[in-house]
């Protein structure tokens, strides 16, 4: 069968009909989405992003230097990174922050360099001169989807931000040149499902996670077998589910910022 790339709502609700997810949800179904926007006045710009019961506090501030390295290489511009973590009341069982077991956390740092990869595709740096936007994560609660939060809170965190370097003239150009935002879809009892909560992540056989712009191009497309393969048809229809939930996270995002 050709995929469908169009309609992943007409073949989700034909299957929705024969298959229940653990969440209730439809198969193409996102969990209800909220932006608590400057909720931390001391950064430049915050947002409490919520995907369903998951939930990250982004925070953006704006230092007036460059790491190092850049002023090392005479690299022009400005520079974004970003640090994620996860409190340790936010999982089911308490977990410890790296510092008191006196190492870094390996999963925290391939999820930080994701998000400040995925923000750093729709940010002109050299439009930011001399400034560092340090993005800042961090999880108050975790039900699967924490970095997909991550980056959709975050990249309204920076957009926040920018908007007040503009207006108190601290830049002359908008650096920021498209919305971003990201979304977990994987395979569950054979089923391709959208935005998989903690129970569902579980027991998926795969799990992917996708970040794309506004524009609609993709940013970086994670997606792996958990003890099983997939093929091209239900890699295809994981890409289509994602892009539908995207839409409508850039459309919140869009919403929030009227
Ligand atoms: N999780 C947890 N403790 C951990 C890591 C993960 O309880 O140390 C849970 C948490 O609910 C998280 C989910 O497992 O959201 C899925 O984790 P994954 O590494 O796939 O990242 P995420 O889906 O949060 O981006």
């Amino acid at each position: 069968m050709k995929p469908d790339h169009t309609e992943p709502s007409l073949l989700a609700e034909q299957l929705s009909q024969v298959f229940k997810r653990p969440s209730g949800r439809k198969l193409d179904e996102m969990r209800y989405v909220s932006f608590e926007v400057n909720i931390a006045p001391h950064a430049n710009g915050s947002v409490l992003c919520s995907f369903g019961n998951t939930r990250v506090i982004c925070a953006a501030t704006v230092e007036d230097r460059v790491p190092g390295w850049m002023r090392q290489q005479k690299i022009q511009g400005g520079w974004l990174t970003a640090e994620y973590a996860m409190l340790p009341y936010s999982t089911l069982t308490r977990k410890d922050r790296p510092i008191s077991k006196g190492k870094q956390d390996g999963r925290n740092i391939e999820i930080q360099r994701l998000i400040g990869r995925s923000l750093r595709a729709v940010i002109d740096l050299k439009k930011l001169p001399d400034k560092t936007i340090w993005i800042d994560c961090d999880v108050l609660q975790a039900d699967g989807g924490t970095r997909t939060a991550s980056i959709t809170g975050s990249w309204l965190a920076m957009r926040i931000a920018v908007n007040k370097l503009l207006e108190e003239e601290k830049i002359k150009e908008d650096p920021i040149i498209d919305n971003l935002a990201a979304i977990s879809a994987g395979v569950y009892e054979n089923n391709c499902i959208l935005d998989l909560d903690y129970p569902e992540d579980r027991d998926a056989t795969v799990d992917a996670n996708v970040v794309m712009t506004g524009k609609g191009k993709f940013v970086e497309v994670q997606s792996s077998g958990e003890e099983a393969t997939y093929d091209r048809e239900e890699f295809d229809q994981l890409l289509s589910l994602s892009e539908k939930g995207i839409r409508e996270l850039i459309e919140k995002q869009n919403r929030e910022l009227k």
